[in-house]
């Protein structure tokens, strides 16, 4: 359908420069969002700051797109990786030399408030006013100049650096100087979770229709419609554009699966046994595949051009050179596809499947194809877009077909996931018996056809499930926690972390719940390691979203981290706690969901802190124990 409103483009934007979104919005916003813990209340915080946006800039979307990407603290999509990536000591020098402190006394304010961008505040403050009134700081700027600092490389970009957050910060005024700050850190700490912001944007995009004129039908569901189409594109500017230009109802038929996108990938449930799956499926038809240790890998040939992404939909194309050197020759020229894989540790002399800890030791950075070591090989398990058609609602039979029919296997390169058909306990039992001494991690078993078999983005789903052969007598899965906080060693570790405290990601609530404690059963390299990595993120102030019991003086520990960083750890079993509160509003007696004897497994850089192990996960596993 033609646009009923012409909705503005960047070019005229800028043209028309009166036009005028403040910064003071968002501050004012993230003050009053930052004091609640309410959801609903934040929810409608952010619409009613969406909705003034949209109101102030004449509808244009790139500004509502950008005031996103602000209050997730994000400056684009996750698959083009711009990120600030600034150390504390530039900005603490930029503030220095804006406001005429020295940086001695700002750290010292710090170490005392535990909190930059409350320094920046006050240092603004008490600042004299020496060149009168400054001009003020609009979403646009603050945006764009943020963008500068991410895009500057190069011997001068230091002071660059410096100099663009210098003449920021001489605008600020009242507590813009506080999130400009924290943003500028890369942790915005007022506890806005992407979900939150989905939902908003959905009532969002429902007033501007009403405001129009335009109808949406009476039974239409905005807020699964955003997060449908999210999970396909996740990328604000187009969402925002969409809905804007066509109307919240014609999102889902305007917004199109795209090679180039990465879309959020599928995720399966764990299970315990063989039986479970046979009653899961009863008489459905499913398929057993090998469940194979690496690293997802999203494949997509756009017009000619590979690329490759990770599972938190990061660009990998440069990590992975020698993929991008495989794919050229797996499908004919000039078809667009896209494909879900397992990229795993390849050993070419006895040709066999290495473990993960053998891929974990590749290069990140600036991987040269002739300067590779550790071989990989390609296992593609799913088919989701193929010449021109978004295959995600097709049963999984049909794009296996379309997948095996029109991919060529290379062996020791490319090929299709192990798998089998069967409803045999016994064959099931045999096929993940191989599974292991083939390397892998166990099975993954799917429903083959109908609509339960159909791709779903971003969902953890029962049409999935994971058998991991190692776990089957715990809890049936490793577990993945945020560290939320750290603990001093003792003796000779003083000047490290010794223990660790870690959270679980409550999904209805978007709070960090506490878990448990981990001390046991790291290096001492390890712990110079994680407190290298985690030091940067930890100061004194617990954060409003961070849900622990400190009435015991023992449980609070000495410093809060940032909640950032994901580890893979595995325990013995679930147990109920007075102390740890992670589920606590879904168990009675007022205990939460805790880890016994848990142990450190590895750090899973390929997820993000809303990605771990959810709260309501771990009550289900925790009744799980209980099932024959
Ligand atoms: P986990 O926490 O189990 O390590 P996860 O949380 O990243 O994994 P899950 O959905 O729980 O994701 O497990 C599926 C993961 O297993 C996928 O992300 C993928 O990387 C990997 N995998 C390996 N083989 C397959 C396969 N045949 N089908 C689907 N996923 C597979």
């Amino acid at each position: 359908p033609e646009p009923i409103i012409q909705v503005k483009s960047k070019e005229t934007l800028s043209a028309e420069s009166n036009v005028l979104v403040p910064y003071s919005k968002l501050a004012k916003a993230f003050t009053a969002i930052e004091a609640t813990t309410k959801r609903l209340e934040i929810t409608k915080l952010c619409a009613d700051l969406f909705n003034d946006v949209l109101n102030t800039s004449k509808a244009d979307p790139t500004v509502l797109s950008e005031t996103v990407y602000l209050c997730i603290n994000k400056l684009g999509p996750d698959y083009e990786g711009l990120e600030l990536g600034l150390g504390e000591s530039l900005i603490m020098k930029a503030l220095g030399e804006s406001c005429g402190r020295q940086v001695s006394e700002i750290k010292k304010q710090y170490t005392k408030l535990g909190d930059l961008g409350q320094v920046a505040m006050a240092s603004k403050q008490n600042q004299s006013v020496m060149f009168g009134k400054p001009k003020i700081l609009t979403v646009p700027v603050v945006f764009d100049k943020l963008k500068d600092i991410a895009k500057s490389t190069g011997k001068e970009s230091q002071q660059k650096k410096v100099n663009i957050i210098k003449g920021l910060l001489v605008q600020c005024q009242n507590e813009e100087a506080k999130y400009l700050v924290r943003s500028l850190e890369g942790k915005l700490r007022i506890g806005l979770a992407e979900k939150t912001v989905l939902i908003a944007l959905s009532q969002t995009f429902v007033d501007y229709d009403k405001s129009i004129g335009r109808s949406i039908p009476a039974d239409f569901d905005a807020e699964e419609s955003v997060k449908d189409v999210f999970s396909q594109v996740p990328n604000y500017e187009i969402v925002i554009r969409t809905a804007l230009e066509s109307g919240i109802a014609q999102l889902n038929k305007n917004i199109k699966l795209t090679p180039g996108v990465p879309l959020k990938p599928m995720l399966a449930k764990p299970t315990k046994s063989v039986g479970e799956i046979l009653s899961r499926f009863g008489e459905k038809q499913f398929t057993c595949e090998y469940k194979y240790d690496g690293e997802r890998a999203q494949v997509h040939c756009c017009q000619g051009k590979m690329h490759v992404y990770s599972r938190n939909m990061e660009d990998m194309s440069q990590r992975y050179p020698d993929i991008i050197e495989i794919l050229p020759k797996i499908a004919k020229p000039g078809i667009d596809y896209i494909l879900d894989c397992e990229a795993v540790a390849w050993d070419r002399e006895q040709q066999k499947i290495l473990p993960f800890q053998v891929l974990s030791t590749r290069k990140r950075k600036d991987v040269l194809s002739g300067e590779i070591k550790v071989r990989i090989h390609l296992f593609a398990f799913d088919l989701l877009y193929y010449n021109g058609e978004s295959f995600l609602t097709k049963p999984l039979s049909e794009r296996r077909r379309v997948l095996s029919e029109n991919f060529v296997q290379t062996p020791g390169q490319f090929g299709l996931a192990k798998s089998m058909v069967t409803a045999d306990t016994e064959e099931i039992q045999q096929f993940l018996d191989k599974s292991i001494s083939d390397s892998c991690e166990g099975l993954m078993i799917k429903a083959m056809d109908g609509p339960e078999s159909k791709y779903e983005p971003s969902k953890r789903s029962l049409n999935w499930l994971k058998l991991k052969k190692d776990y089957l007598d715990g809890v049936g899965d490793t577990i993945d926690l945020v560290v939320v906080g750290a603990y001093y060693g003792k003796g000779k570790r003083t000047n490290v972390y010794g223990g660790f405290l870690l959270a679980s990601y409550n999904q209805s609530s978007e709070e960090y719940e506490t878990v448990c404690k981990i001390g046991t059963g790291f290096s001492d390299a390890d712990l110079q390691n994680f407190y290298d990595l985690l030091s940067p993120l930890a100061d004194s102030r617990k954060r409003s979203y961070v849900v622990h019991d400190e009435s015991t003086t023992t449980n609070a520990p000495d410093v809060w981290i940032e909640p950032k960083h994901v580890w893979e750890v595995l325990t013995a079993d679930l147990s109920l706690s007075p102390v740890y509160q992670a589920g606590k509003a879904e168990i009675p007696a007022g205990k939460g969901v805790s880890l016994r004897f848990p142990r450190f497994m590895r750090i899973r850089e390929d997820k993000g802190p809303e990605d771990s192990t959810s709260s309501q996960q771990l009550v289900q596993m925790y009744y799980d124990q209980f099932q024959k």
